[in-house]
């Protein structure tokens, strides 16, 4: 067996505080605490001897966290925890606080040890990290909206469409699901910005792509400004007749803006959309669809603007719709 004075400087060397209370004795009274446990309270060992150790918590400790550390005790058990605990003048502090139960030869707890630790460096740094964690996730995110998203009207940039149109493209040569791409190009917008002026021309490209997003009905339709006055929607799994009124509300939806623009037709604010629905494993690769929608749009504009034109089906998809058609 270890002697007993060693085991005694043990106890009062230790760098950690220790406290023993008397668990049999109502409300678990402090009978002993050592020079550490002094030092890291500011409480004398003559001041807090009779006491329940909760006296550093000030009453401040969430009810959960104290219930369960009484619960533990009233079973004899012990626990640790990292709790907040004040010193005698008021200044907190982080406690590694771990308690063990005593028992006499009959297997009764008789007390409790206490080890305290006053971890609050190491806490305040672990917050400092999580606190820039968090600051760098933002920064990230922020960093991510900055590659993808246009600064002016903040739907997707023509970088975000490439790639995401790309990955559309192979995603529905797989599944067998139509794509359906829209090119939309507000009509006589040079006139309406030397007319008006740059800054009610970057207004109005604010409302417009605004109304574009608005028009969408499913969560996998997207929305990107192409470049100046163009925008490009994108829209999975749509068939050709609900394309063409998804593009005749397009038309419909600027109309009701009621911007002036005096050299259209209308004397409004007006766009053109060239629009293509195909089966993707019909065509070569995803520009084949943007080129169709391009060429749709000339087709729109040659026409006489403020109006939607379809592209011309691709031969090959045309005969798989009148496969469908002739067997409906
Ligand atoms: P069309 O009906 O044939 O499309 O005629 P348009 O005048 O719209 O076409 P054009 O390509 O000649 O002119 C596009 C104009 O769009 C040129 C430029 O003044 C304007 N534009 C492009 N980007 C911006 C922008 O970011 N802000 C503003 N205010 N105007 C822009
Ligand atoms: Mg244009
Ligand atoms: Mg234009």
């Amino acid at each position: 067996m270890i002697d007993l004075e060693l085991l005694q400087h043990a106890v009062l060397d230790s760098r950690d505080g220790i406290t023993i209370a008397d668990a049999q004795a109502e409300d678990l009274p402090l009978i002993f605490v050592n020079p550490a446990f002094e030092r890291m309270t500011g409480y004398s060992c003559d001041e807090v001897v009779g006491q329940n150790c909760r006296f550093l918590q000030r009453g401040r400790t969430e009810q959960a966290r104290s219930e369960e550390m009484r619960a533990a005790l009233d079973q004899g058990q012990g626990f640790s925890q990292v709790i907040m605990n004040y010193r005698k003048d008021d200044t907190p502090f982080w406690n590694e606080l771990s308690v063990s139960p005593i028992h006499n030869e009959r297997g009764t707890v008789t007390h409790f040890i206490g080890f305290q630790k006053d971890v609050t460096q190491r806490m305040l740094l672990d917050e400092q990290l999580r606190s820039r964690n968090r600051d760098l996730e933002s920064a990230k995110k922020a960093l991510e909206e900055l590659v993808t998203l246009d600064a002016l009207t903040g739907v997707y940039n023509r970088r975000h469409f490439d790639d995401r149109m790309e990955s559309l493209w192979k995603i529905s040569t797989r599944t067998g699901e139509t794509l359906a791409v829209f090119f939309i190009d507000i009509d006589h917008f040079k006139a309406f910005n030397d007319r008006f002026g740059h800054q009610a021309g970057d207004d109005a490209l604010i409302q417009v792509a605004q109304t574009l997003a608005e028009s969408f009905q499913r969560g996998s339709d997207f929305l990107a400004r192409y470049g100046g006055e163009e925008f490009v929607v994108v829209a999975c799994g749509m068939e050709r007749e609900p394309a063409h009124y998804f593009a005749e509300r397009l038309c419909q939806r600027v109309r009701e803006l009621d911007l002036d623009n005096p050299d259209t037709t209308r004397g409004t604010l007006t766009i053109s959309v060239g629009y293509s629905v195909v089966m993707p494993r019909e065509v070569p690769n995803a520009q084949a669809i943007v080129a169709q929608a391009d060429d749709a749009l000339y087709a729109a504009k040659r026409a006489g603007r403020d109006r939607a034109c379809e592209a011309p089906m691709a031969p090959r998809f045309r005969r798989a719709a009148s496969g469908r058609d002739s067997a409906s």
